[in-house]
């Protein structure tokens, strides 16, 4: 059994809603707008048959979640995993409502996800679900509804799936219906680092307030997909030292500092750290209580709980994946004094390259790679120093602080449109 679950820590949606009503109640926000933004809008389930290779035939489940339309398209990824559930779906939606309001761009939150295992299945069966999930869920997507990316389990080409699909309905291309798509076809430059990069901007500028130097600063990284592979290497670049980095088959670590683009190129070819056979080994739960400044938890939800916080030993945790600390295990890293930058703010780089894909892909006019990294920075510089501003004129957590300004930020629109009846 998932150890979470006895813990009673392994719900992303109530743990969504413990910190919306502690953000709430510090907000003062009106019971009307409390129970508005709390409910997600619309929840689609849907069924997904497909032919596998072998002759015989899978039903699939598909979920979309779009939490509130209120600021603009919903917006956010949609995830292959056989663990998807449909609060998860929920919870990762409303923090892309949270997310896309802190930093400012003009989208809603939603996400999708299918309960599959992407690694056991073949190129075609891949595209035929994805195909089959489009095609079921098409009356709710579109540029000005509903934009999907890419989450775990899924990538550029799935997007390229997605997009065709929507296209061959629509009768003309539509490439500002989904992000992360290949360059070629309307996907916008940085947009596969833009995670990372966002990531390494909120450590940088969170060092500088905590008065460090990166050069005297360790990292271990949770997690070897994209985000965890570009935040190490970006990290790297900084100066710091990533002694530890991991991924489902555990952690590798060296405390003289890894060679973060060797372990790129292994995985690359391999697509696992296993065999990786330069380095010690440990375990993923030993990865994050090691000895370093800054963890970076990168691979999924619910890592850090009340278990483990009483025994990590980092000063500042830079949260890459959604939902990677339980609400119980808040508290403890605030008692700890550890400067926590929240996912909904860390993570926030690649959604906000995703609206500067979609603007290019509007306009049908691109921008080079510069122009896309400048803008990334002025907007994760402004809504790092937002937030963290936020907690201490209001004397909250930074991830409360986070949570209040996007509430804010949603609740004043809501408020200006009214309820339509
Ligand atoms: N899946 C990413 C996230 O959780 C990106 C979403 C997007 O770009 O729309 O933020």
């Amino acid at each position: 059994m998932n150890p979470n679950q006895v813990l009673g820590e392994d719900n992303p949606f109530e743990a969504m809603h413990a910190r919306f009503d502690l953000a709430a109640n510090k907000l003062g926000l009106d019971a009307g707008l409390y129970k508005i933004l709390r409910t997600p809008d619309r929840e689609l389930t849907v069924a997904i048959p497909v032919l596998m290779e072998d002759g015989s035939t899978e039903v699939f489940t598909g979920y979309r979640v779009q939490h509130s339309l209120a600021r603009g398209p919903a917006k956010g990824g949609i995830r292959f995993d056989p663990n998807v559930t449909l609060d998860e779906v929920r919870a990762l939606a409303a923090w892309m409502t949270w997310k896309a309001a802190v930093v400012n761009v003009p989208f809603g939150g939603g996400k999708g996800g299918v309960v599959c295992d992407p690694s056991k299945l073949s190129r075609l069966e891949l595209e035929r679900i994805t195909r089959r999930y489009t095609a079921s869920i098409l009356d709710i997507l579109g540029p000005d509804r509903d934009v999907p990316a890419p989450d775990m389990g899924t990538d550029g080409q799935v997007m390229a799936w997605i997009m065709d699909t929507y296209s061959m309905h629509a009768r003309h291309a539509a490439t500002a219906v989904v992000t992360g798509k290949p360059v070629g076809l309307g996907g916008s430059l940085g947009r596969v680092e833009a995670t990372g990069r966002g990531l390494m901007i909120c450590a940088r500028e969170a060092l500088a307030r905590l008065g460090r130097k990166a050069t005297e600063c360790t990292a271990a990284v949770q997690g070897a997909g994209n985000v965890g592979q570009v935040t190490a290497s970006y990290l790297g670049k900084m100066g710091v030292k990533v002694v530890g980095i991991s991924d489902i088959t555990g952690a590798i670590v060296d405390e003289r500092g890894l060679d973060i683009q060797d372990i790129c190129s292994h995985l690359a070819r391999v697509r696992t750290l296993d065999g990786y056979g330069k380095c010690d080994r440990v375990s993923n739960a030993q990865l994050l209580e090691l000895p370093v400044d800054i963890l970076v938890p990168a691979a999924t939800e619910n890592v850090i709980t009340s278990r483990n916080a009483p025994n990590l030993k980092a000063k500042l945790i830079v949260e890459g994946a959604n939902g990677p600390v339980t609400a119980a295990a808040d508290r403890i890293l605030d008692e700890k004094g550890i400067f926590v930058v929240p996912d909904i703010l860390a993570n926030a780089g690649g959604v906000t390259v995703s609206y500067f894909e979609w603007v290019q892909d509007r306009m049908g006019f691109f921008w080079g790679q510069d122009e896309v990294n400048d803008k990334l920075e002025t907007i994760m510089v402004r809504a790092f120093h937002d937030v963290v501003d936020m907690a201490q004129r209001f004397e909250v957590s930074n991830r409360i602080a986070a949570y209040m300004l996007g509430i804010d930020r949603v609740a004043t629109i809501t408020r200006m449109r009214g309820i339509y009846a």
